[in-house]
């Protein structure tokens, strides 16, 4: 039914709000959220980094996303990955509590953009890997402020792994334990003295173990994840 929806609105009509003309006009362009916030899932896995959003997991923002992630509304890649970018300018900055560190902040090294891949199945299937185009789409904004962002596809899964949809937080960790292997090339990322803040970027965060799977994947080799940036969170799941 969703799908049918979709192709009745999709090229014809904002998303947002029905006004005919583009999928996403300019006045809802405006009032897109250019900041994040801290979401924590609850229960929350032990030791997930802190997590941001931009917006609760609901339309508008949940339809702009099924539209970009399975109908490649690709006209939504530039504003997704600005809301994006406005989560992440939160997420590196400089803040207190459990996992703030030292050398934390912009403008204090660079930031190495992590997306949380998709199985090649589904990417085949969609055509794209909508996380992917996003984060760098959000590379691309922080990087014309000045910033030294980066995007590294450090993450592939191993095999098939089961849609998590459907799945509570016991069955996602359990679908996902070990299915994510860090790609080659880590040591070319690598410079001597120079502290880079690594985030992991995902668009919606819901129980929280795709996002702890990435970073155990990560930390395994080494790299420290300073945050998890997301564009929405479900809303259900948090305090
Ligand atoms: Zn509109």
């Amino acid at each position: 039914m969703l799908d049918d929806w979709f192709d009745l609105v999709l090229g014809s009509r904002c998303l947002v709000c029905g006004t005919a003309g583009r999928l996403l006009c300019r006045d809802c362009v405006r009032v897109l959220p250019r900041t994040g916030y801290p979401v924590r899932p609850d229960p929350c896995p032990a030791g997930l980094a802190p997590s941001f959003a931009a917006a609760p997991y609901r339309d508008p923002v949940r339809a702009l996303v099924l539209a970009h992630k399975e109908h490649r509304a690709f006209a939504l890649t530039r504003p997704l990955g600005g809301m994006l970018a406005g989560v992440l300018a939160v997420a590196t900055g400089p803040r207190a509590g459990p996992g703030s560190g030292p050398g934390s902040g912009p403008g204090s090294g660079p930031v190495l953009l992590v997306p949380v891949p998709s199985s090649p199945g589904v990417v085949r299937r969609r055509g794209h890997d909508p996380v992917l185009r996003m984060t760098r789409a959000a590379a691309r904004e922080l990087g014309s402020t000045g910033g030294e962002v980066r995007v590294a596809r450090l993450l592939r899964q191993r095999d098939r792994i089961a849609d998590q949809a459907g799945l509570d937080a016991a069955g996602r960790a359990a679908n996902l334990a070990g299915r994510l292997a860090v790609n080659g090339g880590l040591s070319r990322l690598a410079r001597p003295g120079v502290a880079v803040q690594v985030v992991l970027c995902d668009d919606v965060l819901t129980t929280g173990s795709t996002a702890r799977e990435a970073q155990r994947a990560l930390e395994d080799v080494g790299l420290r994840v300073s945050a998890i940036a997301t564009l929405a969170a479900t809303q259900r799941r948090f305090r």
